[in-house]
């Protein structure tokens, strides 16, 4: 029979779970022994437990370093409903509540301190931990020390002190960032270059991923998605504003779907009975937007649909990996539309983060668009991302199942940019479908565009196939949008060797480009 380690008696009678899952125990075991870590593993994998046990376990205080006060917050209560001696230090807390914490620490009667970096690194902090008894520093987000990231906060670049000061007590950095160059910038700012290092795979075998776009059609395909492949199974579907959460929810329940609003614009008690429901009955639907999701533990979520497209990868994976947490097969689904990228560039270009950042977000977009408009895998394609290797494709994701067609795109390509060219770059996607399908529309003559050599020369695709090569165009960077909001196109850098012949251009073939004789009857 397998001995009932401290630890094991924590995780069964604080945490009341039966068995750690891999490394937690292999970490726990190594901060015991004196030992730095550094833990790479993606978001609800368990990280928290890694330095929560040992702290418990260990005589003294294990000190936390948080940047969300948030989540600080809830870890807290959590932890002390648990039975855990657990307080936060950060400035959102009254002071006789600081007073009353630091003698708990001093005292030894806490078991876990969280406390916000910047507080940390006041001096009077540092000396008061001096003074006490601490048995490990826990580093969370430690991909804040990295300038390069989305998440980079300054006060992070500080925490060596940790080391400098209290060289014999061991330090943990948990990050749910696993590429290569974050890690190696943890390790050189943080001084974890002793530090055993333990990662997980960011894989969900489970979750097959699918990855539509068009310009219309999201509900009905939606409505056919849940009826023919999770009809009466847990869901959550996405959708970007809370008026479009209303919409869908409401027109779901017309469909005789099980479906709730979840979105911040509710009340807290509708929120709280919605999630409730939820979390509680087998079949529940929520329709939400991303402020759904922190804290949700259902392990049986059989589908994740995206109605929009997500700003990045990251976001991507976190929303899809709240289904099948309980290892059964489960469904990411996303239907996108060109809006949605139209959409979210005009958000980073009108933000008002600094150029830096705008690029960055820039490029985060990029990436997220070359997972949706890639033919390889999807699932090797999003774990490259995240800087892992999958030896072969997974057999597990719409490209595997169903290899998507390809169509030489040049000549097409070459009339639509020529369209953006001639009438001056300054219209809008569906207007310049018009010229190039020869529609008969007043702005077109007012602006004398009927005698333009492209007038007309794009009659061999339908108007929903060109809003598909538009949007190519776009997720490729070969047009861009008007910096001024008004959805205008203008050419790009890129877009040159292509009108000049110097390129090719192979596209996936979408469902609209498939379907053009139809709309061509319908017409
Ligand atoms: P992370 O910090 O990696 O995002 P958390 O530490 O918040 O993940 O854990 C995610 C969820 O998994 C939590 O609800 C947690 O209670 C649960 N969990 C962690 N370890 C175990 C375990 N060994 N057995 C069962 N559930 C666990
Ligand atoms: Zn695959």
């Amino acid at each position: 029979m397998p001995t009932i380690t401290p630890s094991l008696e924590i995780l069964r009678h604080t945490f009341g779970y039966e068995q750690f899952r891999a490394p937690q125990e292999e970490v726990i075991a190594t901060l015991m022994s004196g030992q730095d870590a550094l833990v790479l593993m993606p978001t609800g994998g368990g990280k928290s437990l890694c330095y929560q046990i040992p702290a418990i376990a260990r005589p003294g205080a294990g000190v936390v370093i948080s940047p969300l006060i948030a989540l600080m917050e809830d870890q807290v209560n959590a932890l002390r409903q648990a039975g855990v001696a657990a307080a936060a230090l950060n400035s959102s807390i009254q002071p006789r509540e600081i007073r009353e914490t630091e003698e708990a620490l001093r005292s030894g009667q806490l078991d876990l301190l969280y406390i916000a970096p910047e507080r940390l690194l006041q001096d009077r902090t540092l000396r008061l931990l001096q003074q006490c008894q601490i048995n490990l520093f826990a580093i969370d987000e430690a991909h804040c020390v990295s300038q390069w990231g989305h998440d980079f906060r300054p006060e992070y670049l500080q925490l060596k002190v940790l080391h400098e000061r209290f060289p014999a007590i061991p330090r943990i950095a948990l990050t749910a960032t696993a590429d290569p160059k974050t890690r190696l910038e943890i390790i050189e700012r943080l001084g974890l270059q002793r530090a055993r290092i333990f990662t997980r795979s960011f894989d969900r075998p489970n979750i097959r991923y699918h990855i539509h776009s068009s310009s219309q059609g999201a509900r009905n395909a939606l409505l056919r998605f849940i009826r023919d492949r999770h009809d009466g199974e847990a869901g959550i579907v996405y959708c970007l504003s809370r008026k479009r959460v209303e919409e869908i929810a409401a027109w779901l329940q017309t469909e005789g779907l099980d479906a709730l609003p979840y979105h911040a614009g509710l009340s807290a008690d509708e929120r709280r009975r919605h999630q409730q429901r939820f979390q509680r009955d087998e079949s529940v639907i929520i329709v939400a937007t991303i402020a759904f999701g922190m804290g949700i533990d259902k392990p049986n979520v059989r589908f994740v649909a995206h109605l929009n497209l997500p700003k990045s990868i990251e976001a991507y994976y976190q929303e899809t990996g709240r289904a099948g947490r309980d290892g059964l097969p489960a469904e990411a689904w996303m239907h996108y539309g060109l809006q949605d990228v139209v959409q979210l560039r005009q958000m980073i270009q009108q933000s008002e983060a600094d150029q830096q950042r705008k690029q960055m977000e820039g490029q985060k977009l990029d990436a997220m668009l070359a997972l949706c408009e890639t033919t390889q895998c999807r699932r090797q394609t999003l774990l490259s991302y995240f800087g892992e290797t999958l030896a072969l494709p997974c057999g597990n994701c719409d490209n595997c199942l169903t290899p998507p067609a390809t169509w030489d795109a040049t000549v097409a390509a070459q009339k639509a940019l020529s369209a953006v060219h001639r009438t001056g770059q300054r219209f809008g996607v569906q207007y310049l479908v018009d010229v190039l399908l020869a529609r008969d529309d007043p702005r077109i003559q007012q602006w004398g565009h009927h005698q333009l050599r492209v007038y007309g020369i794009g009659k061999e695709l339908s108007a929903n196939a060109w809003r598909a090569l538009f949007r190519h165009l776009l997720l490729r960077g070969l047009v861009e949008v008007d910096s001024e909001g008004h959805g205008g196109l203008r050419l790009s850098p890129l877009s040159r060797p292509i009108l000049r012949g110097e390129q090719t251009l192979t596209l996936r073939q979408h469902e609209n480009t498939q379907s053009q004789k139809k709309e061509k009857v319908q017409e």
